[in-house]
């Protein structure tokens, strides 16, 4: 996905050089405000300083914004006391999502888009679904608190970081092999076998017209010897 950058005022984060290696978990949160974007957001901690607060990425519905890189060090989980044992500001990616809409209710369209968002950097360093976690698993802060209150929500969000990506649609399914020369290489014995033997005719004027799932169901059957 497209990530727009708008970088923090420097005092809202801790200049970092981190590594991948020094990356282990990504946090979610939610911003908590209604209806607000990722741009929003992003400007306004570029903007303001001393804020004493930060994250990396704001994802909305359209879009993400980067606001503190990777490398460095935003301050989206520090706390006086921990539930978590390991996970930390020094080596987690904070991910805040715009997440209600004007009338406080939950925006899917933003929290499809984190969940993108978090895949591909799990994808970048190295962080498997179980080091993603909620604000409130690391310092039990209620956040983000549409998936605090309803588990099924972020269950849902940890099935769409995890499960492998939605295979396209296959374009093949739809393709018609016009002439022998059109159908693929896998097939191809067994069409020249089934018109050799008759059974395969087209419409009498040279095309065959073969839809991609027929001839897929021909050479598995051919396969199995149902036309010898
Ligand atoms: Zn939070």
């Amino acid at each position: 996905m497209t990530i727009q950058t708008k970088t923090a005022h420097a005092s809202n984060y801790k200049a970092a050089s981190r590594s991948a290696a020094d990356i282990g978990f990504i946090v979610v949160h939610y911003t908590g405000n209604r209806g607000d974007t990722a741009k929003n957001n992003a400007d306004y901690f570029a903007r303001t300083a001393g804020l004493e607060a930060s994250a990396h990425y704001f994802v909305d519905e359209h879009e993400a914004w980067q606001s503190v890189p990777d490398k460095d060090v935003a301050w989206h989980v520090g706390a006086r006391s921990y539930v978590h044992k390991t996970c930390r500001n020094a080596n987690s990616i904070g991910v805040e999502i715009c997440m209600l809409d004007k009338a406080g209710r939950v925006r899917q369209g933003s929290i499809d888009n984190a969940a993108k968002l978090v895949r591909e950097l799990m994808a970048k360093y190295g962080v498997d679904s179980g080091h993603v976690l909620r604000h409130y698993d690391v310092t039990g802060k209620d956040c983000p608190a549409p998936m605090v209150a309803d588990p099924k929500l972020w269950a849902a969000f940890k099935q769409a970081v995890t499960k492998p990506e939605k295979i396209e649609e296959d374009d093949d399914m739809y393709t018609v092999y016009k002439t022998i020369q059109d159908v693929p290489d896998w097939a191809r014995d067994c069409v020249n076998d089934l018109i050799a033997k008759g059974y395969l005719k087209g419409d009498g004027d040279g095309q065959l017209d073969l839809e991609h799932y027929m001839l897929r169901g021909l050479v598995i059957n051919w396969r199995a010897g149902l036309y010898k």
